[in-house]
């Protein structure tokens, strides 16, 4: 029985736990095909009565992450209901954010509700795939090729993908703070508050630090820790905050390996200094004051540097 994912309260999924759910599902419910939908409350659909008119009778082909969104890629309608309407001859998607406390997961047609679910499609599985959402912060779209592709170039480059040369580009054409492009899903998409304080941490870059500050070398570096941070967060199924469960109802493990985020007043791991928390960008913000030195106090210890760390 898969189990429905949990995050937990206050916690956003980023790349690594969407990569996760979306994995799962690609295992669990790619290929079949939505017999109905049935809707509860509908406040963050976009039109819940396309979902009603355009889902039946669709086979879904696969479920892919694109940031932070998942999209369940469906089949162009017609040989199920024996007819094709023109605006269903084309394929289409789905597209879901879950949101702070989003889930997305089949079960059995028999299995009892949980409290707050919104959303069921009937598979043609004898399973019902359910969303449930108690806060509602989430999102959900069915978009058809040309409104899709609309709103996919909405969004940045995927940190997994892009170049050295796009990535350095992007950050150091722009002046914004470092902590804010990061989380800006128009420059990059995917990426949130955990894991642009651990890869900050890690290329020892501050958080406040202009985009146009920081040198080719810089960029290079953080392009290549955000990377490897993102990647060993999907190895270990995403972090958990609280109560974040994989498709397994297994716990994701890679908050284990935090280095900065939530880590207030902890020794740094890789200087000792105690790391601090400030907003940034509108979010907290976690980093190490001597690794990470301010842009101002940089200046200042790059005069006297050699001296104070010899
Ligand atoms: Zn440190």
């Amino acid at each position: 029985m898969l189990r429905p994912y949990a995050f937990g309260a206050g916690f956003m999924p980023e790349l690594p736990e969407v990569e996760t759910v979306a994995r799962g599902l690609q295992k669990s419910i790619a290929g079949r095909r939505i017999v109905s939908v049935r809707l509860g409350k509908t406040d963050f659909i976009d039109d819940p009565a396309a979902l009603e008119q355009h889902l039946p009778g669709r086979q879904i082909e696969s479920v892919e992450r694109y940031g932070k969104f998942m999209l369940l890629r469906l089949s162009a309608r017609g040989n199920a209901a024996g007819e094709l309407e023109n605006e269903d001859a084309d394929a289409a998607s789905l597209l879901v954010h879950l949101g702070m406390t989003g889930q997305l997961a089949p079960c059995a047609a028999a299995q009892p509700c949980a409290k707050h679910t919104h959303v069921w499609f009937e598979l043609d599985d004898g399973r019902e795939l359910r969303y449930t959402d108690p806060r509602r912060f989430g999102r959900m779209a069915y978009l058809t090729g040309a409104l899709l592709a609309e709103e996919l170039t909405l969004f940045g480059a995927d940190p997994l993908l892009v170049s050295a040369e796009e990535f350095a580009s992007c950050i150091r054409s722009r002046n914004a703070q470092i902590k804010a492009l990061l989380l800006d899903q128009s420059v990059l998409r995917g990426v949130g508050n955990i894991y642009a304080d651990e890869s900050l941490w890690r290329a020892k870059i501050h958080p406040m630090r202009r985009g146009t500050e920081l040198s080719k070398k810089q960029a290079q570096v953080l392009r290549r820790v955000l990377q490897d941070v993102l990647r060993k967060a999907i190895t270990a199924r995403g972090s958990s905050i609280s109560d974040f469960l994989d498709a397994e109802g297994q716990p994701g493990e890679y908050q284990r390996h935090h280095r900065a985020y939530g880590r207030e007043g902890k020794r740094c791991y890789r200087c000792g200094a105690t790391i601090q928390r400030m907003i940034v960008a509108g979010r907290s913000s976690y980093f190490c004051p001597k690794c990470q030195p301010s842009p101002r106090v940089r200046k200042k210890g790059k005069r006297r540097g050699r001296v104070r760390n010899g």
